[in-house]
Parts: C-alpha cells; structure tokens; sequence
C-alpha cells in the first residue's frame, strides 16, 4: 500500500478562528474529514489580532520563534502559535504565523472601518506565504502537498518552483490551487512585486503579471501542480467568459487540464437543526413542528409579528455585488405586496447596508435587518425562516443553500454555480428549490411567488422540506475527491 501523505493546507480563514466567508468553513471542515482518512493534514493560517488566545486556545512555540522571513530588502521575524480544530475523536493541527506589525489587527483584510483594504495587503500575504515554507522547514514537517486556497496563498507555488526549486526539503512537495472566488484576485500595483523577491521574467504574461498589475491568484494559477474549484459548474462558467473568469479565463483555459471542479461540503456536526447548540429548540423531519418555535424566536428577536401563515424569507450574506441583492432593490415595491416576511443579516457594502435598512423603514412589519457579523443570528435564521433566498449573480459554491435544506428551509436561488449544481427546480411535488435563470428581477419575483404558493400547500410543503432534509451534501465524497487528486500529484 502507498504511504500516507502528509498535507498541509494553507488558508487566510478557518472557522472558528477567523471568518469572512464560505471560505472559513471550508477550511475547517475539510481538513477534519481528510484526517479521517489515513493522511496526515495540518493547517496553517495567520495570527489575527482578532482571535483570542484564551478562546482559541493558543499555545505558543518555542521551537518556532524569530523565524526570519524576507520581505523586499527587509527581515522580518516569525513566530508560531498552536492549537486545534477539535470535533469528537478528530483533531487537526492548526499553526498560527504570527507577526504583530502584520496581522496584529482586528480586520482580516479591510480595517473594520472604514471598510478600506489594508495598505500593506501585498505585504502582510507576501509575508505569509514565503512564512509558511520558512516555518515549515524550522518544523521540520516535510508536506508531499501544499494545499492552497485562494490569491492570499497564490505566491506559494511560485515559490516551489523558483526559489525553493532546488531545497531538498522541498524536493518532492506538490502544490494545489483552490479557487473560492475568481473575482478577488489580489491585484497590487507592479512595484509590489520587488517585494516577493521571485525572479524578474516571472513579472510577465506568462506569470504574476496581469492587465499591467501583479496579480496573486494569476500567480497561484500560474504555477500550481492543480487547480481545483468548487463546484463542477464553476469549473466550466470561469472558463466560458470574461464575466465569471473576472479576466483570468485565458489562464484557466490554458490550464484546464489541471483543473477539477470539486463541489464543497456541508459540515453536519455545526449545521444540523438535530444537534445545533446554538438553536432554541432542535428538530429533525420527524419532529418538524419544532420549527415553529424557532421560527418564533427569530421573529420575535427580529422584532418581527409572528403569523404561521406567513412565510419567512431568510437571507444571511456578505452583502456584495457578486449576491445579488440589487435584485430586491429593483423588485422591493412588488415583492412587497405579497405575504411574506424577510428577515436578513449580512454586512458589507454601504450600498446594500442603506438598500436593506430603507427597506426596514419602510416595511417595518415585513422586514427585519440585522447589519452585523453574527454567527449565532446566522443558525437561528437557517433554524427559524421558512425560505432561504440568494439571488447571485454568480456563486462558486455556496453554503447556505446546502445548510438550508439540512434545516428544512426551502432556497430560491438564481441558477448559477454551485447553487445550480446543489438544487432541483421544484416540478409538481418533487425537487429540492426554486430556481430562476435570468439575472433579472422578474425573473426572481416568479420564483418567489412559485414558493410562496407552494407554501401555501402545507401538505405540499412539508413533503418539500423532508425531500431536501433528506439530501446528503456531507463531506465525504468531495475528500475523496481531494485525496485521489493528492494521491495523483504526489505520484508523479
Ligand atoms: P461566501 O463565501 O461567498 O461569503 P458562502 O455561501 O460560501 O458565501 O458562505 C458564507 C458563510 O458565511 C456561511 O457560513 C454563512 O452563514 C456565513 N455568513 C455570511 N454572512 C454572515 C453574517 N453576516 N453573519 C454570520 N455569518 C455569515
């Protein structure tokens, strides 16, 4: 039998440490399921300011300090904090690149703020990733794949194949990409490329440059042994045009016979209504009247009436561009006239935070806003609405979706990415959603209203929600996946 692997995987987000987005979950979840196999992964990401060493459990290393990481003319030191993502018997190591003039702040990537990126946002991830390959030497950890995710990780494979080309420990270490999104790409202005102290020809077409700027997740595209993204529709959509492949499809295409689409999984241990510690009460398709009350305690934390009759749209969302939500601006008025609730927390672009909160304005019965980052408002809204709307433009994968049929919250979704990929048009009693094509908000009011007469149904919808109760998006097939494409790589 062929030996076990050991894998790292490298991320700027891993939940419960520090999340933005679908990324964090991603980031945690899978590494546990892949730890149930044979291999061996740990997992490294950045020290925040915003995670609490008592909470996070951090320990220090000793072995690991005054790490010395070059970032342009300039040394800077590194130092490694440890803890675990702990669930039932798994335990996955997870290493904390510390450097407090870099990431000793409450943001991620924008000051919490002014909602402005970081200036120093070439730095802070040139420093992370050539931290990583420094860190990973001093530990002596020898990793046959790197497993990177998105542009904050995107010089890595860069830096197999130049500088570390020739370093024995590296010697038979293979990288992969995963692209979570192809329109945040990392793009800084030319001069910051001095910084990443790679060769000179690889500031070219060919390599980091793109469009007159160093772009990261070309870079990452550029230079990994795989790519992978996360759903199969995905996959094809940043390869067919300039709008999902954000101006990388070239790339892509000229790399697509390394590139997967690997749809992302639903981590049932946290998004389950069954077992979910942070509902009021919990339930499964036997005991479904429970709903209710959930759907009780979100209207009345909402501030919301409560009536069974009538619907709950929730929506839980960074509030961009990409979600779609200039959809309900345009369809407001009109969506207005029908019977049903929206309750909505997502934070974001001011845009969308002035569109949701006029709308609260306006319709204080009917809609509730809540304009925060909140973990537990999250599981009550999948727990608590009767609907989950999410209108993308595009979706890579999508979670809340998968999550929401676990809680028998029925999607209406635009037909895109992974949203595509995860739910069945509902046709007569059959099919997990409600599904429209056109980005357009006509489109969008249909499908709606299909869900809100459907609802009306309740025989009707109760066989709706214990059809999509029953779907399994767990993580077991997509780890496979990742860990025959490992299996591949490590081969060659
Ligand atoms: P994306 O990664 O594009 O943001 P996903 O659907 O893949 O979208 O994942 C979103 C994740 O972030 C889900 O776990 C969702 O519950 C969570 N999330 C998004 N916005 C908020 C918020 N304002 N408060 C709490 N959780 C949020």
């Amino acid at each position: 039998m062929a030996k076990p692997l050991n894998i790292l995987f490298v991320s700027s987000e891993v939940d419960p440490f520090a999340k933005t987005g679908g990324l964090a979950d991603v980031s945690a979840a899978l590494p546990q399921k892949i730890k149930e196999s044979e291999h061996e992964i740990r997992v490294m990401m950045p020290r925040y300011g915003s995670i609490n060493e008592r909470k996070a459990k951090l320990h220090e290393m000793l072995r690991l300090k005054e790490i010395e990481v070059p970032v342009g003319q300039k040394m800077h030191k590194a130092s490694v904090r440890s803890s675990f993502i702990v669930n039932n018997t798994i335990k996955v190591q997870v290493y904390f690149i510390d450097n407090p003039g870099y990431f000793g702040r409450q943001g991620l990537y924008v000051h919490p703020d002014s909602k402005k990126d970081y200036h120093d946002n070439d730095e802070r991830f040139i420093f992370f990733s050539r931290g990583v390959l420094e860190v990973l030497k001093k530990l002596g950890w020898r990793p046959d794949i790197i497993h990177c995710n998105d542009w904050q990780t995107g010089l890595i494979p860069a830096y197999l194949k130049t500088l570390y080309k020739d370093d024995p420990f590296y010697r038979d270490t293979k990288s992969v990409l995963t692209i979570h999104n192809m329109a945040y790409q990392g793009i800084f202005p030319k001069s910051s490329f001095a910084k990443t102290l790679l060769p000179a020809e690889l500031y070219s077409i060919d390599g980091i440059e793109a469009y007159g700027h160093m772009n990261l997740l070309k870079c990452g595209l550029v230079f990994s042994d795989a790519i992978t993204t996360v759903s199969e529709r995905y996959a094809q959509e940043i390869r067919s045009s300039e709008e999902y492949g954000a101006g990388l499809e070239g790339v892509v295409n000229k790399r697509k016979s390394s590139l997967t689409g690997i749809l992302n999984g639903a981590d049932y241990s946290v998004w389950d209504p069954s077992v979910d510690e942070l509902i009021p009460v919990r339930y499964d398709a036997r005991t479904l009247d429970q709903k209710l009350e959930n759907k009780k305690a979100l209207l009345s934390k909402m501030g919301l009436p409560f009536d069974p009759r009538i619907p709950v749209i929730g929506i839980i969302s960074r509030l961009a561009d990409q979600k779609g939500f200039d959809l309900i601006g345009e369809a407001l008025d009109q969506l207005m006239k029908t019977d049903l609730q929206l309750a909505v927390l997502g934070t974001g672009e001011k845009k969308y935070h002035d569109l949701f909160e006029k709308a609260q304005r306006k319709f204080p019965k009917k809609v509730a806003v809540s304009l925060t980052f909140n973990n537990d408002l999250a599981h009550l809204i999948e727990a608590g609405s009767d609907m989950f709307l999410m209108p993308s433009r595009y979706e890579p994968c999508g979670l809340n979706q998968m999550y929401s049929l676990r809680y028998g919250t029925i999607p209406i979704v635009r037909a895109t990415g992974g949203l595509d990929d995860t739910i069945e048009d509902v046709q007569g009693s059959s099919g997990t959603g409600f599904k429209f094509k056109e980005y357009d908000s006509g489109e969008m009011l249909k499908a709606i209203h299909r869900a809100v007469t459907a609802f009306k149904d309740q025989i009707l919808w109760r066989k709706l929600m214990k059809y999509g109760m029953a779907k399994d998006f767990s993580w077991e097939a997509s780890a496979k996946k990742y860990v025959q494409l490992y299996r591949s790589l490590a081969r060659t």
